[in-house]
């Protein structure tokens, strides 16, 4: 066999495809869930991926009043909208169309997320990344950017907006200093148009599509708005845009294959860790 054979790069294959779920949380809000699910239980590191997107101010306005995490890291992307974030360690703000909330729980926070309207549409994402066990205990953190300051790549026939990670031709997203280094990228094609990029063999991650249509991997397996495609092994991806145009999330990080607890807002690596959890937040340790 041809030894510039072996090291060719392996286009990752579809694995899994999925549309999401239906589902409630915070104080009633309405979204889809389409990691974390019984369908996808979760993509390491990936925790969960909720998106929201509704013009009726019932499906958002309860919005997540105070609550904690412990553990990861949470990150919201808004598409349309604004949510205001307010912790107890007085970190407060407004994140609108665009922007991108990278935020670090650690060992602990406990804070709101409220739309920042009444009416109109609010549309974006949620995404919990996992840590590893020695940082699921490090100080909390945010990395907050507006969309201005967001790196957009233009492609033949496209964009790529880049929150986290680097893309091939060297665009570089804000957010840094990641435990899982991981890519976050908004992808945008018009009919036709391909994108390609490397992932690192390490590396889970899927592709989620929320406008048109893509095609993904060697097999050009199509994947329509609203379905998750978790990515299988190899070390890049390779999307084509269908007649209609396409838009996705491209999320990827370093696996980090270690036990998973999970205690509603607290992911943990064991039980009793997770237990610890709600007590030091009931003792107000927070
Ligand atoms: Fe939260």
């Amino acid at each position: 066999m041809n030894v510039s054979l072996d090291r060719a790069p392996i286009v990752r294959e579809v694995s899994q495809l999925t549309p999401g779920m239906a589902a409630s949380d915070g104080a009633g809000v309405q979204l889809t869930r389409i990691v974390g699910s019984p369908m996808v239980d979760m993509v390491d590191p990936f925790l969960l991926l909720d998106a929201f997107g509704s013009d009726k101010p019932g499906d958002y306005i309860a919005g997540f009043p105070d609550h904690p995490h412990r553990g990861f890291e949470t990150v919201t992307y808004i598409l349309a909208g604004r949510m205001r974030h307010k912790d107890n360690a007085g970190h407060e703000g407004v994140i609108g169309p665009g922007d991108v909330q990278w935020m670090t729980a650690g060992r602990g926070i406990v804070h709101s997320e409220m739309p920042e309207q009444e009416d109109g549409l609010l549309m974006g994402f949620q995404l919990w990344v996992n840590l590893p066990a020695a940082d699921k205990m490090t100080a909390p953190r945010y990395q907050e950017f507006p969309a201005s300051q967001i790196a957009v790549e233009d492609l033949e026939g496209g964009r790529v907006k880049v929150i986290a990670g680097k893309t091939d031709a060297g665009t570089e997203g804000p957010v840094t200093d990641i435990s899982t280094d991981p890519l976050y990228f908004d992808v945008n094609l018009i009919s036709g148009a391909r994108f390609s990029q490397s992932v690192p063999d390490q590396h889970g991650g899927f592709i989620y599509v929320f406008e048109g249509s893509v095609n993904v991997g060697a097999d050009s397996t199509e994947v329509p708005a609203g379905t998750l495609a978790v990515l299988g092994e190899g070390s890049r991806v390779d999307v084509a845009a269908s007649e209609t145009g396409g838009r996705f999330l491209l999320i990827s990080g370093n696996r980090l294959n270690e036990p998973v607890a999970r205690g509603g807002p607290f992911v943990m690596n064991t039980r009793a860790e997770v237990l610890q959890a709600f007590q030091d937040y009931q003792a107000g340790r927070f």
